[in-house]
């Protein structure tokens, strides 16, 4: 049996999650466990203890490295693709 598991006020045992915000980078909290269904409880809680301002810095500072290196990435993808078509039809344009 599952111990420490807050239930919410429709009875329900609370759902884990995690927050994304700049405020909460990477914090965990209890929600709803249907959040985003019409009608939910908005009950909500934390699990994780607050972060310190250092701790909150490096990790917003480590997400908008991985989000530049992932946009970065999507574009080479683009690029590699639009020059495989490009070769593949000056070939088959080349016959
Ligand atoms: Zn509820």
């Amino acid at each position: 049996m599952e111990t420490g598991v807050p239930i919410c006020r429709c009875g329900l045992k609370a759902k884990i999650a995690t927050s994304w915000t700049d405020d909460n980078p990477g914090r965990r909290f209890f929600g709803y466990k249907y959040y985003g269904r019409e009608g939910h409880c908005r009950f909500f809680a934390w699990y994780d203890a607050t972060l310190t301002p250092r701790a909150r810095v490096v990790i917003v500072g480590l997400l908008r490295k991985v989000k530049k290196m992932e946009r970065a990435r999507r574009i080479e993808r683009i690029c590699w693709l639009c020059l495989l078509i490009f070769s593949i039809t000056m070939v088959l344009v080349m016959k």
